[in-house]
């Protein structure tokens, strides 16, 4: 993809793991490099969340979200509340996540992950923030939790895993769905459906790194810079040009996360 005229928009990248700790520079450097402008970095708990916040502060084109992931929903201290609260407050902080519910781990007990869920939906109302939802084996349970918040400013579910009924009933409620590198994967064929039938305009681009590296780089640690290959594969699967889905998915990113447009 030639990144002079196709500018990309990684919605969820973990820029805060560990995995990055030596070469974060060089990272950011090749994003550029490859035409990803923006990176939304998100927390899984209160540290994490605070590392997005503080990178966001350091690097123009970094926004961070603040949450708590279900796999640390069961280890959150109460003061971490008041902390979070207060991270998301600050002008960097383009919305609230990654939170929801993973039941193929269960690292933490489901009515822990729900509450824990349930609170951050609450903090988003109140802060008019969007929200980042990571569900996995959990569909009926996020959308039953998700029904319950109907004024949020907007609803992502990040590396999209559900099939297509699923997928409508996102749609039809407004909430976007967040595509990774499993649609680059070669046995993906219900994630291609769901892509092929969603409108380009609900579409968010996503490299959820340093898991899941798409195709060719799967098994190796992930970077923004691979986002490329995500925009071909559903430039590829809707028979529409790199660039038109470069621009259109953009656009999302901007209106969805509120982002400054350059
Ligand atoms: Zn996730
Ligand atoms: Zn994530």
């Amino acid at each position: 993809m030639n990144s002079k005229d196709c500018v990309l928009v990684d919605t969820h990248a973990h820029l805060n793991d560990s995995k990055y700790a030596r070469d974060l520079e060089a990272v950011q450097a090749r994003a550029r490099e490859a035409g990803v402008d923006a990176i939304v970095c998100p927390g899984i708990d209160f540290t994490s969340s605070r590392q997005a916040v503080q990178l966001a502060q350091a690097s123009p084109r970094i926004y961070a979200a603040v949450g708590i992931h279900p796999h640390d929903a069961a280890g959150v201290a109460p003061r971490a509340w008041e902390g979070l609260r207060i991270l998301a407050q600050n002008d960097q902080v383009m919305a609230l996540g990654e939170m929801g519910f993973d039941f193929y781990r269960n690292l933490s007990p489901r009515e822990v992950q729900e509450d824990v869920f349930r609170r951050q939906l609450q903090l988003a109302g109140e802060f008019n923030l969007p929200v980042i939802i990571h569900d996995r084996a959990a569909h009926r349970e996020t959308l039953a939790v998700l029904k319950d918040f109907p004024g949020l400013p907007g609803v992502v579910l990040h590396c999209f895993s559900g099939g297509l009924r699923m997928a409508e009933e996102c749609l039809a409620r407004g909430y976007y769905l967040g595509i990774a590198g499993p649609v680059t994967f070669s046995k993906s064929e219900e994630l291609a459906g769901v892509v092929k039938n969603a409108p380009l305009d609900r579409l968010l681009l996503e490299t959820d790194c340093p898991y899941l590296a798409p195709q060719p780089w799967r098994g190796k640690r992930n970077e923004p810079s691979y986002l490329t290959a995500v925009a071909e594969a559903v430039s590829r699967i809707k028979g529409i040009s790199p660039a038109r889905v470069a621009a259109v998915t953009t656009a999302n990113a901007c209106r969805f996360f509120r982002l400054p447009v350059t």
